[in-house]
């Protein structure tokens, strides 16, 4: 079987080489947008790219405004500042995702909680959510959500749309309502992913965005925030652009503020790879069938998209039968020179939140113990 998947995977991308597991593509505008923006010398923090790759995004999640900024994690570190997250406040999210998200949670000096995920999205249980909160938390006179234990404030909840499938984000939305909590998606991995029919990220207060080179588009390196609340919006432009406040020649600034905005040079790149979105996810769907076909008379199960959600698939992934079948997987296909690998290490392994709440884990554990990433890079004729 495993030989099979190797010429298969070599079969559908052409080449005996070392395939990586997820590359960029520039086929469109990349050059040309690149260049003009070197010519135009205005490479850096100012320039007409930045705001037209803003007002795309924002077109294309159907948000209503759009902040670029230097990374995913920085828009993540931003929409949380912004929902109030301090000092003690505690986070929701759930351990199985990638490091950043608790990064950002930390930055605030908050402290994440996790809690388990869905079989059947990978993403944040809304049944758990209920639960944790149900048993945990209690609403003081203030209106506000407070864990009985801690007695700190449960400011915000962020969940994660693992690999560009949605997690249930309704519900998600419902319960985080009835607590007063703030909901923050982490749509890292989600661009163009639609949970019944609506743009991931823009189920609750903020949506945040990644352009790293291995999601699905790329900037080089970059990241979005997107809302709905245009006075959010503004703060969100001020605080991550040093908070200067215009004026003709003089250097005031008015808060405590970052340097988290995107140079114009990644923004043009940015408006070259969204015009192409829409066909990278046709043929990351048609990878899907693929590979559908491929895996279906193994004892290999291959991730599908939820109920109700439209996903991107980003990273194709299989689910294994157990840890050791996974770690026979990786050794084989990263042997012979497909790059797989393993979805990561619940967060609550890692020595920097080792000591975070978390409830009975059992379904995040079964995911880290199985599942694989395999070649998801965008193939042009499927
Ligand atoms: C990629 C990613 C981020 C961070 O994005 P960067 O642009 O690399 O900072 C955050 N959360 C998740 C789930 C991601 O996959």
């Amino acid at each position: 079987m495993m030989e099979n998947f190797i010429k298969y995977v070599q079969e559908l991308y052409g080449t005996k080489d070392f395939i990586p597991l997820h590359e960029p593509r520039f086929w469109g505008n990349e050059q040309k947008y690149v260049a003009d923006c070197i010519d135009s010398t205005f490479v850096s923090s100012v320039g007409k790219y930045v705001d037209k790759f803003e007002q795309l995004t924002a077109e294309y999640t159907g948000a209503k405004f759009a902040i670029a900024t230097v990374n995913g994690t920085a828009a993540l570190h931003i929409a949380l500042l912004l929902s109030g997250v301090k000092n003690r406040d505690e986070v929701i999210t759930q351990p199985l995702t990638f490091i950043a998200t608790a990064n950002a949670i930390s930055y605030c000096n908050a402290n994440p909680v996790f809690l388990d995920v869905d079989k059947e999205t990978m993403g944040l249980s809304p049944v758990k959510l209920e639960e944790f909160l149900t048993e945990n938390a209690e609403i003081h006179d203030d209106g506000y959500a407070y864990n009985k234990t801690s007695k700190n404030r449960i400011k915000a909840c962020v969940p994660m749309h693992t690999f560009g499938h949605s997690a249930k984000v309704d519900e998600i939305a419902a319960i985080c309502k009835k607590w007063n909590i703030e909901l923050i998606e982490d749509t890292a991995e989600s661009l163009g992913s639609k949970f019944k029919g609506k743009h991931t990220g823009t189920f609750g207060k903020f949506g945040i965005l990644s352009f790293n080179g291995n999601k699905t588009i790329t900037t080089g390196g970059g990241g979005m925030i997107i809302t709905n609340d245009e006075e959010l919006a503004k703060f969100a432009k001020h605080i991550t652009t040093t908070g200067k406040i215009p004026h003709k020649w003089e250097y005031v600034h008015d808060v405590r503020a970052f340097n988290y905005r995107m140079p114009n040079l990644n923004a043009a790149l940015g408006c070259a790879q969204i015009e192409q979105l829409d066909f990278f996810i046709t043929q990351k769907r048609k990878l899907f069938k693929k590979y559908e076909i491929f895996f279906k008379d193994t004892e290999i199960n291959l991730f599908k998209e939820p109920e109700n959600s439209f996903s991107n698939y980003w990273l194709q992934a299989v689910v294994l039968k157990n840890r050791n079948a996974r770690d026979n997987f990786l050794e084989y296909t990263n042997g012979k020179g497909i790059m797989t690998r393993p979805i990561w290490q619940l967060l609550n392994k890692s020595k920097m939140y080792k000591n975070a709440q978390i409830d009975d884990l059992t379904i995040a554990q079964w995911f880290e113990d199985r599942v694989v990433n395999i070649s998801s890079s965008v193939i042009k004729n499927l």
